[in-house]
């Protein structure tokens, strides 16, 4: 693992809430990103129907030379889906998802589906990614400070937390997936993502405490380094193996005084291990 240079000295002093959080702005000035770059505006404030009008991407992808109107109909399917966050949708209409799965399975890139990503594991659903960064954010008045991801696999989701937090640290112990990740990464230029190869069951202490940490990846239970590393405030969102034997959505929450832990719906995610391979 190669430390950025320019860290830990760029971290804040907080993991807390973004300071800017109530009055969202763009990250860029450029409304027009290159290829393969997400454009970090500020969700609009009122209906995710807005989010049509994401500046079209030309790719060249066998989606034809616009994907950003079917991403406005997965997310227009996720907002029917319960999805509320208007930074979520905003973030899930930003990101092009077809350039991170295989050339063979790019057509299916915007259905509400899981899709191999190598190495035997997968990009979760996109209902699935939103839902859990929207528990993450649960309460945030804009962006979130910094979150960890445990389990980079693709790259995909560190891309779409790339929009509603200011630093994404994301972790995977696959070298393969870790370094497929930065390749599918590097047209984005998000100077705000630090990816990482190690076991993530250990957490990033160097970046504690998170705005957030999210795992895609389900353990037996959620390691105590985790909830160490969580800023008073902050949650994890974690499918975990809880008392029926079956994997399910947790969400714990730090509080000055101890844990508040809710168990959602029941999830399918490939498993948490530990060390490198
Ligand atoms: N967020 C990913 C989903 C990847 S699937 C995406 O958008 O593509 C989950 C990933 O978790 C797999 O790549 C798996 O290798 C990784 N993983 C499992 N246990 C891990 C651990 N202890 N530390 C880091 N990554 C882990």
């Amino acid at each position: 693992m190669k430390p950025r240079p320019s860290f830990p000295a760029k971290l804040p002093p907080s993991g807390g809430r973004s300071a800017a959080t109530s009055n969202p702005q763009p990250l860029q000035a450029n409304p027009r990103p290159a290829a393969g770059q997400v454009a970090h505006k500020a969700p609009p404030s009122a209906a995710p129907g807005r989010l049509a009008a994401v500046p079209a991407m030309p790719v060249s992808s066998g989606l034809g030379l616009d994907s950003s109107a079917v991403r406005a109909r997965m997310v227009a399917k996720l907002a029917e889906q319960g999805v509320q966050d208007p930074w979520v949708l905003q973030a899930m209409g930003q990101v092009e998802r077809h350039r991170f799965v295989e050339s063979a399975l790019v057509g299916q890139a915007y259905e509400d589906t899981s899709l191999p990503i190598g190495l035997g594991q997968t990009i979760s659903k996109p209902n699935v990614v939103a839902r859990m960064i929207e528990l993450l954010r649960q309460d945030a008045p804009g962006k979130l400070g910094r979150v960890l991801e445990i389990g980079t696999g693709c790259g995909y989701q560190a891309a779409v937390l790339s929009c509603v937090a200011t630093e994404v640290y994301s972790i995977e112990r696959l070298r393969g997936l870790h370094e497929k990740a930065k390749k599918n990464l590097l047209p984005f230029r998000l100077p705000n993502v630090h990816l990482m190869l190690g076991d993530g069951m250990l957490g990033f202490p160097k970046g504690a405490p998170y705005a957030g940490i999210i795992s895609a990846a389900g353990g037996e239970d959620v390691p105590s380094v985790w909830l160490e590393q969580l800023a008073v405030g902050a949650r994890l969102v974690a499918p975990t193996v809880t008392a029926t034997g079956q994997q399910a959505l947790v969400v714990i929450r730090k509080t000055a005084t101890g844990f508040d832990r809710q168990v959602l719906e029941a999830v399918h995610f490939v498993p948490l291990k530990s060390g490198i391979a």
